[in-house]
């Protein structure tokens, strides 16, 4: 098997990283960045640490202030007018993965225009645009290395999956520093988020021996810290090891894909606006309990990547820990099911059907060991709804 890893150029990884922006994009040759941020970032002083590096650097800099949770086409398009305005040569994204995702479609739809939709899988991006240079605050979605980028169609209340080549960034600032804020639902919800990016990059179909390594990597590292870096915000050593990890769960996954989880949880997302690490999280026990029959070992080595089973242990009581491990994190993480976290149960079963259609046309159930059928995808969501 030959496998394709798409990565960024240059990565400046560790606490304090971000000192080095200046740096960073005069090896780039990036001179007029216009930063894509949203508005915490700006009110909390993340966004001034940032500029004040830039003026250091003597570099010209306008804000974009203006992106939102789980990013819009209508967000981005104002994104790509705002940034035709200027005279930019290159993006910087500093946030989640929601600035990250919208700078990434601003780069795309500045260079290739139409509608953020022209671009939803399956379809091709022509042509790749501005470079960008990603800086995460959350550990997280793993964007700043990923080929992705998911952006809500407004009109029809659908998290559209985009990817290529265009969307990865040229570099990233992974500085651990910046995720130091970030309260305990926010730490324990992109938390999950990356544990699941590395879970299923590792078991699914398209898995190669460059993504297990890092997915094994990352589910170690997140397994054994998430529980402090919500205890303990302050501790760097896990906060650290949290930005690693979802940095290489973003590497594996980008690299594999995600499957039945992600699938089943951007409709969750669009449709009832359920924060992205947390519909993962619903999903995540009931979603390997269903699909790890047909990949016993695999699963069973993410039981023992998270240091839950040993290494001699048989494959059967290996996956059993990781179910009890998933279901314990959700217990302890406080995830809510999605009936307790208020959705509307008639709305959310008349939703399902459309809901399934919507994971199914992503193509990441295809990727699953178990790839079901949209009959059986009703039912998981039955099944999870409690
Ligand atoms: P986010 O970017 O949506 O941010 C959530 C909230 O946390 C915002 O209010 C933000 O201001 C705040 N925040 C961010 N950093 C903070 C910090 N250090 N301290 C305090 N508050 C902080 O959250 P996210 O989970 O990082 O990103 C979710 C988005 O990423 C979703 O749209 C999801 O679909 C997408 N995603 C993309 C990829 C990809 O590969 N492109 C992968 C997974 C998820």
């Amino acid at each position: 098997m030959v496998a394709t890893i798409t990565m960024p150029r240059l990565l400046q990884i560790g606490g304090g990283a971000l000192g080095e922006v200046g740096s960073l994009l005069a090896r780039l040759g990036i001179k007029r960045p216009l930063i894509v941020t949203d508005r915490f970032m700006e009110s909390s002083g993340l966004l001034a640490k940032l500029t004040d590096r830039l003026d250091q650097a003597k570099v010209k800099w306008r804000v974009y202030a203006d992106t939102v949770p789980d990013p819009t086409d209508t967000v981005v398009e104002a994104g790509a007018k705002f940034l035709a305005e200027g005279d930019h040569d290159g993006l910087l994204a500093l946030g989640g993965g929601s600035p990250i995702d919208t700078a990434k479609a601003i780069s795309v739809l500045a260079a290739n225009g139409g509608k953020m939709r022209d671009y939803k899988v399956p379809n091709e991006i022509p042509k790749a645009g501005l470079p960008l240079v990603a800086i995460p605050t959350t550990a997280g979605t793993g964007s700043e290395v990923t080929r992705f980028t998911v952006i809500t169609d407004t009109e029809r209340d659908e998290k559209m999956l985009i990817m290529g080549l265009a969307c990865c960034p040229a570099a990233a600032i992974v500085d651990y520093e910046l995720t130091l804020s970030k309260p305990w639902r926010l730490t324990a919800d992109t938390g999950i988020d990356s544990l699941t990016h590395a879970i299923e990059a590792y078991v699914s179909k398209r898995a190669s021996p460059f993504t297990d390594g890092v997915a094994r990597s990352a589910m170690a590292l997140i397994a054994r810290n998430l529980r402090t870096a919500c205890r303990e915000p302050d501790n760097r050593k896990a906060r650290e090891a949290m930005m690693l990890g979802s940095m290489q769960a973003g590497m594996a996954f980008s690299n594999s894909s995600v499957c039945l989880v992600h699938g089943m949880s951007r409709p969750i997302g669009a449709f009832f606006h359920v924060p992205h690490g947390l519909s993962n999280a619903m999903l995540l026990p009931e979603i390997t309990a269903f699909s790890a029959p047909a990949a016993l070992e695999r699963y069973a080595d993410c039981a023992r990547a998270m240091g839950i089973a040993a290494e001699g242990e048989g494959n059967q009581s290996a996956v059993a820990r990781l179910l009890d491990e998933l279901r314990g994190l959700n217990a302890d993480l406080r995830v809510p099911t999605p009936k307790d976290y208020g959705i509307d149960e008639k709305r959310y079963r008349e939703l399902m059907p459309t809901m399934a259609s919507q994971a199914l046309a992503s193509g990441s159930p295809g990727n699953n060991p178990r790839v079901p059928t949209a009959e059986e995808i009703v039912e998981l969501y039955g099944r999870v709804y409690a």
